[in-house]
């Protein structure tokens, strides 16, 4: 199994599972029915014992208490993390209002999400049946997440122990925005996801040194945000956003989204600034 196996692999269920378009009993208008909600993904590797994956287990200026890879798999070799960007009807539709998603970036969203975990149990079952051990972090038992009021006075503060953005960020896949999202060589509209292997792939280089070096800070999604959640000074405030989110699914549940800071901004399709190492 090579990276380029997975690359088939993934680009193939995309194009061929039914769960990666709308389905009519779901679909939030007739037309949407079959509207395809994400793009094939692009893969970053990263070693399990990679120093920067290392450094997350306590890390307080990310938030994070990230377990390493042999936590959550014996004997694992690499981190596998990929990028699916929206579809480039998804993301259009997402800039005709300037407050509310649109019903076809809520379907990508939600129902989105449930494909990105049938994408990594697909990949795990193709490691699997070539003899490999695979785990997918945000599906495991052990996986949690919490929100916490920060004392410092910084709002509303979420930690976990597995992080898609950081395992990316690690795997060669981009670097972080003022609004803390990934800025990939795809740019920062679209998912994430992740897997865990005992399978040995070459790490994929880092072309960057600073955790927000694609990001220009020319403060697009400053102005985009309906909830006023980013600043130049202190990048997102999750309580805002999530205040919004909540009232966004009050009303369209169990839809909800927003993606506005991710929307017609110089990042929404490729870095801004590619790094010149
Ligand atoms: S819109 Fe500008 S400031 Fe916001 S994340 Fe993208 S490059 Fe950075
Ligand atoms: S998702 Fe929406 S509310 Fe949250 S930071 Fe982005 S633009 Fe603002």
């Amino acid at each position: 199994m090579t990276a380029l196996d997975l690359d088939r692999i993934a680009a193939a269920f995309v194009k061929s599972s039914p769960l990666n378009y709308v389905a009519a009993d779901k679909a939030l208008r007739p037309d949407l029915v079959g509207m395809k909600m994400l793009e094939p993904p692009i893969f970053g590797f990263a070693a399990a014992d990679d120093d920067y994956i290392l450094s997350l287990q306590d890390n307080p200026g990310a938030n994070l208490k990230m377990d390493p890879p042999s936590f959550w798999l014996e004997g694992a070799k690499t981190v596998i993390s990929f990028f699916l960007p929206f579809p480039d009807e998804v993301k259009c539709s997402n800039r005709l209002d300037r407050l509310l998603p649109s019903q076809e970036y809520m379907h990508s969203r939600v129902d989105g999400q449930t494909f990105i975990v049938a994408l990594c149990r697909h990949l795990k079952e193709a490691l699997v049946a070539e003899g490999y051990q695979a785990v997918i972090p945000a599906a495991d038992p052990r996986f949690w997440s919490n929100a916490a009021i920060d004392k410092q006075g910084n709002g509303m503060l979420f930690t976990s122990n597995w992080s898609e953005r950081h395992a990316a960020y690690g795997a060669g896949l981009g670097t972080f925005s003022l609004n803390r999202a990934l800025i990939t060589q795809k740019g920062m509209a679209g998912r994430l996801g992740s897997l865990i292997t005992d399978l040995e792939l070459p790490p994929t280089p880092r072309a960057y040194t600073k955790l927000e070096e694609y990001c220009i800070l020319c403060g697009a999604c400053i102005v985009s945000c309906p909830a006023k959640a980013i600043s130049l000074d202190k990048g997102k405030q999750h309580s805002p956003c999530s205040v919004y989110l909540g009232e966004i699914l009050a009303v369209n549940r169990p839809y909800y989204g927003c993606g506005k800071c991710q929307t017609s901004v110089p990042c929404e399709h490729r870095p801004p600034r590619i790094s010149m190492r």
